[in-house]
C-alpha cells in the first residue's frame, strides 16, 4: 500500500523539521521520515547565530528559543584571541544563542506537530525512484516495509544522505585530514569568564558553558589531530590534551558526551535534481568551526519552504525552484571556504601562531571585525533578483536593496500604533509594504500575487538608509527584498 503526500522530507534533524514547518504553515501536506526512534540525546551543535534567530522571529518563534538558551555577544573565528563582535551587528539579535541542538530539535518538532506535520520516527528510507509526476520512496519501519509517494522529496538526511546518493548528485570535496575532539564535562574549577580559549605551540582548547554545571571542552591537539575520525575518544585522552595545552584540567569529571570530528569538506553539485531537493548537511559538510552548519541548514530551509509551497499551490511557476540552487549553492560554497580558512589557522606551528597574532590584531579594528561577524552570523547573504515577473507598479524599480535581508524595523501604522516588521511575516507569505504618504496603491498585485501576499501600509518608525525614498517594498517570505520601488 502506497501512502500519498505532497512533500516527503527525509530526515528529522533541524533542517528537515524547519522545512516541514515552513511547508505545513503554507497548508502543504508533509511527512517527515526519520530513522531514529528517539530524539537525539547529545548536545551536538551549540549556537544559533543572529540570522537564524531572525529567521525564527520571522515566524514568531524566537521567544520559545530565547527562553531556553543563553545569549553571548561574541562568536569566534578559528579560536582567535579577538572574538567576533555580534553586538555591533544591525539586528535585534546582537548575540549568538547558546542552545544545545537537542533543544533546538525538540522545539522545532513541537512546532511541526502543532502545525499538523506527520512526523514518522523509526522510518528508514532505502530506495528512491522519481518519474514525471512525483517520487516514490521505499524503506523499512519496525521490520515492515513502507512506501510513500509524494510530488517532491527533500533530502535533509545529513552528511551521508541516501537521497543525494540515490539521486545521483555528486558530493565534491576533500576527505578528512585533521580531527579534533570535544567533551561535555563537569568542571569543578570552571574558568572565570564564560568563554575561554588557550592557544599555544602545544595546541588549542576552547571552553564554553553548556548548561548549569556543564561545559563543552574543544581540543585541537597537534599530537592527536591525525587520529581517524572513527577512533573512539577516551576521557583520559581529553584530559591529557587539556592538561598539556592549558597546564590545568579545570577539575574535569563526569563526561556526558565525547566525540571526535573531522574536516571532511564537500558540497553537493546540485541542490535540485528533478523533484528531489537537498538541504542542510545533505548538501554541505565541513569542519564545524564557528558553529555554522545547523544555522546554514535552517536558512536553506527558510529559502526553500516558501518556494516549494508556492509551486505546489500554483501561485508560482515551477521554475522558481531553480532559484533555490542559484541562491543557496553559493552560500554553501562560502561556508566551506570560511571553514577551510579556519582549519588552516588551527595549526600551532610558529608561523601559523604569528599569522593568528596578526589576524587577532586586525580583528580589534571594528571595520574588519564586522564583516567577518556578519559572515559567520549569516547576515551578509544577498540573493540575485528572482527570475519572476515583477508585479506592475506606478513607481520606478530600484535595485539597490534587491535580495538583501531587512532587519526587524519599527513601522508606524495609520492608526498611530507602532509594530515591528517581522510581526507581519508570521504567516509565511510575501509582504507588500506600502510606504506612500497618500495611501494609494504603489504596486498593483494581480489575483495570483494576492493569494500569497499580505499588504501593510505604514511609515518607517526609524531612519533606514536602505529604505530612504522608497514607496513600496515587496518582501519575500524569507525576509529578503524581492523588489522595491521609488
Ligand atoms: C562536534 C560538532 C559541533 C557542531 N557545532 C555546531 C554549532 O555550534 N552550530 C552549528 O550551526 N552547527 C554545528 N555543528 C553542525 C550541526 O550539528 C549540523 O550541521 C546539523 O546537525 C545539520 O542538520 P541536518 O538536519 O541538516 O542534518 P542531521 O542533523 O544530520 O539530521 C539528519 C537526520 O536524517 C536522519 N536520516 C539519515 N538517513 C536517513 C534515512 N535513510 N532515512 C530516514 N532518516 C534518515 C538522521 O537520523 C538525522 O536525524 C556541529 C557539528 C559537530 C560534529
Amino acid at each position: 500500500m502506497t501512502d500519498v503526500v505532497e512533500v516527503a522530507v527525509v530526515g528529522g534533524g533541524p533542517t528537515g523539521l524547519m522545512l516541514a514547518c515552513e511547508l505545513a504553515l503554507a497548508g502543504i501536506s508533509v511527512r517527515v521520515l526519520e530513522r531514529r526512534l528517539e530524539p537525539v540525546r547529545q548536545s551536538r551543535a551549540l549556537t544559533l547565530h543572529p540570522r537564524s534567530l531572525e529567521v525564527l522571529a520571522l515566524r514568531g518563534l524566537d521567544g520559545r528559543f530565547l527562553e531556553r538558551g543563553m545569549p553571548l555577544p561574541t562568536g569566534h573565528f578559528a579560536m582567535l584571541d579577538t572574538r567576533l563582535d555580534f553586538s555591533a551587528l544591525d539586528t535585534t539579535f546582537k548575540f549568538t544563542l547558546f542552545l544545545p541542538q537537542l533543544v533546538t530539535e525538540m522545539l522545532l518538532e513541537q512546532r511541526a506537530r502543532e502545525l499538523g506535520v506527520d512526523v514518522r520516527r523509526g522510518h528508514e528510507v532505502r530506495e528512491l525512484r522519481q518519474d514525471a509526476d512525483g517520487v516514490e520512496l521505499t524503506g523499512t519501519a519496525g521490520g515492515q516495509s513502507f512506501r510513500c509517494r509524494s510530488r517532491y522529496v527533500i533530502g535533509a538526511d545529513g552528511a551521508r544522505s541516501i537521497v543525494r546518493q540515490l539521486s545521483g548528485i555528486g558530493f565534491v570535496g576533500t576527505d578528512t585530514s585533521v580531527t579534533a575532539v570535544l567533551g561535555d564535562v563537569v568542571l569543578a574549577e570552571p574558568p572565570s569568564t564564560p568563554v575561554v580559549s588557550v592557544i599555544n605551540g602545544r595546541g588549542g582548547i576552547m571552553i564554553v558553558p553548556l548548561s548549569p554545571g556543564l561545559h563543552r571542552v574543544l581540543v585541537v591537539d597537534p599530537e592527536r589531530m591525525h587520529a581517524a575520525a572513527r577512533e573512539e575518544v577516551t576521557f583520559d585522552e581529553l584530559r591529557w590534551s587539556v592538561m598539556k595545552i592549558a597546564g590545568a584540567d579545570f577539575g574535569m569529571r563526569e563526561p556526558q558526551w565525547l566525540s571526535r570530528f573531522g574536516n571532511e569538506t564537500r558540497l553537493a553539485e546540485a541542490y535540485k535534481a528533478g523533484r528531489v531537493l537537498l538541504a542542510g548537511d545533505a548538501a554541505h559538510i565541513h569542519f564545524p568551526a564557528g558553529g555554522q552548519g545547523l544555522n546554514v541548514g535552517m536558512q536553506d530551509a527558510m529559502n526553500l519552504g516558501w518556494k516549494l509551497a508556492g509551486v505546489l499551490r500554483e501561485v508560482a511557476p515551477s521554475s522558481l525552484l531553480e532559484s533555490y540552487h542559484r541562491e543557496r549553492h553559493p552560500v554553501g560554497d562560502a561556508l566551506l571556504r570560511n571553514t577551510e580558512a579556519q582549519t588552516a589557522l588551527m595549526n600551532f606551528t610558529p608561523s601559523v601562531l604569528a599569522l593568528r597574532d596578526m589576524m587577532s590584531g586586525f580583528l580589534k579594528n571594528p571595520v574588519l571585525n564586522r564583516p567577518l561577524a556578519e559572515r559567520l552570523g549569516g547576515m551578509d547573504t544577498v540573493y540575485p533578483e528572482l527570475e519572476l515577473p515583477a508585479p506592475a507598479c506606478e513607481g520606478e524599480l530600484v535595485k539597490t536593496s534587491t535580495g538583501r535581508r531587512l532587519p526587524d524595523v519599527a513601522l508606524k501604522l495609520p492608526s498611530g500604533a507602532v509594530k515591528r516588521l517581522y510581526s507581519f511575516m508570521h504567516e509565511g507569505k510575501w509582504l507588500m509594504l506600502q510606504l506612500r504618504d497618500d495611501g494609494g496603491p504603489a504596486v498593483r498585485l494581480d489575483s495570483r500575487w494576492m493569494r500569497w501576499t499580505n499588504v501593510v501600509q505604514a511609515h518607517l518608525g526609524e531612519e533606514r538608509e536602505e529604505l530612504r525614498g522608497l514607496r513600496g517594498v515587496l518582501l519575500r517570505p524569507d525576509g529578503h527584498v524581492g523588489w522595491a520601488w521609488a
